[in-house]
């Protein structure tokens, strides 16, 4: 397939927006504070923002409550002229476990994940549909370990099936990934080290393990 640059889509919509009275209304899936801080700043001057933390991937509960936090935290200290309203999605893990059946021992990056996007992309779609967003999005595709094409091929998918505009994104462009570790240093953001399902702790735990077992 086609590769899409995603970020010269981008940069022509934002264009167009920046030109219009009006601003439209984004669905933003959010996958961690981290990774919405560019986001956030990135976007918030175009689109009225309405962010949608759903992430039943993660595992334990207590990680996902502290995501959960962070995001709130930062929201309210970043100096954003339209504050985002934050949606928190079910913790509903089975949904998770369900798609990743069979796929357990697969490194992060393969099918396990690309299902693990389209369970949250597409949540996001319905929730942006049923809101009237005129897009909706997510911020996984800041992350060098995630695959900004394999996003993008399903947020098309989804835009057929739901009839919402999926916004091309491909957020680690324009040096966005360095700025998120930038903005998690000046607010002082939690920044997990594993991906955040169990297979992706165990593969974290396995690599420590020897790190550790090959030093001295
Ligand atoms: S490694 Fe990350 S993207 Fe892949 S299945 Fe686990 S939580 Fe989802």
């Amino acid at each position: 397939m086609e590769k899409i640059n995603h970020q010269k889509k981008l940069d022509g919509l934002l264009e167009k927006i920046k030109g219009s009275s009006v601003r439209p209304k984004l669905l933003l899936h959010s996958c961690c504070a981290p990774c919405s801080s560019y986001v956030l700043e990135y976007l918030s001057g175009y689109f009225h923002i309405i962010l949608f933390y759903y992430n039943p991937n993660i595992s334990p509960k207590e990680e996902f409550e502290k995501r959960t936090r962070e995001l709130q935290r930062l929201v309210g200290e970043m100096p954003l002229e339209d504050k985002p309203e934050i949606i928190v999605g079910e913790y509903e893990p089975e949904r998770f476990y369900e798609i990743a059946k069979g796929l357990e021992d697969l490194p992060e990056g393969r099918e396990r994940c690309f299902r693990c996007y389209r369970l949250r992309l597409e949540k996001a779609a319905v929730l942006a549909k049923q809101l009237g967003a005129d897009y909706f999005t997510t911020t996984l595709s800041i992350s060098p370990y995630k695959n900004a094409q394999k996003l993008g091929e399903i947020a098309s998918e989804l835009e057929g099936i739901y009839d919402v505009k999926a916004l091309p994104s491909d957020f680690k462009k324009k040096e966005g990934y360095k700025r998120s570790i930038e903005l998690s240093a000046q607010y002082d953001l939690y920044r997990q080290d594993y991906c955040g399902c169990v297979y992706s702790k165990a593969e974290r735990d396995r690599k420590n393990r020897e790190k550790n077992s090959s030093c001295g």
